[in-house]
């Protein structure tokens, strides 16, 4: 039986759920339920506070636990990361007054600084040469200049309207962060099993979610220039259409290329093309 942790409600818990479910990890989820097992998989899901999990993960209360890399980073347990699952990016960045000049990251020396992640903070600060004065604090920290208890902030950021309607100004990205699996370091065998099975499933749902299947109706004599730009995992699938001289090419894509690779298509004759997502891909 694994053990997987996730957070109980929060910015991780609709993606973590969704790559649960994308793995046929089936499971109830129970109101207030801190522990549920899977109905299919030899698995239990533990809801908890996205925080408390590193440490939970460390003692072995959870084998495996899905948190923000932010989080893995600040709580310095001694866990591993075992992958990169994609989702809830978000950056941590450095911010200061609207109305302050700003050269570069000296600016902070001796500044006093209010975040809720110290420690990762203290690194950066670090790694720059710097000492500043960090004030730890665990909620709304964008305000803290405003009310005169800091010169500056680090949080994390994603649209920048927080710190805008705070009068403030982001100046440092101090890190990146995506949702990451942690594990224990010391699994037994069986359960190192369990999650390899999870890792292939995992797998191969991140890697659909990058592309998208293709089809597309082309004239005959313009398929060897269609499946130049088209690669796919082999090479495309082209089935005779029951109009004379057309072909129906299948193939996938990456889903960061498409618009491009999309008009290149369309001048070259092709015609009726869908855009299909993908559930999973093995290779
Ligand atoms: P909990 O009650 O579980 O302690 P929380 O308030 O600490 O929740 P959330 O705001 O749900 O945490 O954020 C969880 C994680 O989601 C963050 O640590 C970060 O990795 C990620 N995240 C992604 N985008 C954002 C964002 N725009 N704001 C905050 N966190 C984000
Ligand atoms: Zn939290």
């Amino acid at each position: 039986m694994l053990k997987i942790a996730i957070q109980k409600s929060g910015r991780l818990s609709e993606g973590s759920l969704d790559l649960l479910k994308d793995c046929n990890v089936k499971f109830s989820k129970g109101k207030g339920r801190l522990v549920t097992p899977a109905q299919n998989f030899p698995a239990e899901v533990l809801f908890l506070r996205d925080d408390d999990i590193p440490q939970y993960v460390e003692d072995g209360v959870a084998d495996v636990g899905i948190i923000g890399e932010n989080v893995y980073l600040e709580s310095k347990r001694n866990v591993s990361i075992i992958k990169k699952l994609g989702f809830s990016k978000c950056r941590m960045s450095l911010a200061i007054p609207r109305n302050q000049e700003y050269h570069g990251v000296e600016f902070f020396q001796d500044k006093r600084i209010a975040t809720s992640y110290p420690g990762i903070l203290t690194d950066f600060l670090e790694q720059k040469g710097l000492e500043a004065d960090i004030h730890s604090i665990s909620g709304s920290v964008e305000i803290a200049p405003g009310i005169g208890l800091a010169d500056a902030v680090m949080d994390i950021v994603s649209t920048g309207s927080t710190l805008l309607s705070n009068g403030l100004k982001e100046v440092e990205t101090v890190l990146k962060s995506e949702a990451v699996m942690v594990g224990n370091k010391s699994l037994d065998a069986t359960k190192k099993q369990i999650l390899d099975q999870l890792l292939f499933r995992i797998d191969a749902v991140l890697r659909a979610r990058g592309f998208k299947y293709v089809l597309l109706n082309a004239p005959n004599e313009n398929i060897a220039q269609i499946i130049e730009i088209l690669p796919g995992m082999k090479s495309p699938t082209v089935l005779p259409l029951a109009e004379q001289g057309w072909s129906s090419i299948h193939s996938v894509l990456d889903e960061s290329d498409f618009w491009a690779i999309i008009d290149k298509l369309k001048a070259l004759g092709a015609e009726g093309i869908l855009i299909v997502p993908i559930e999973k891909m093995v290779i």
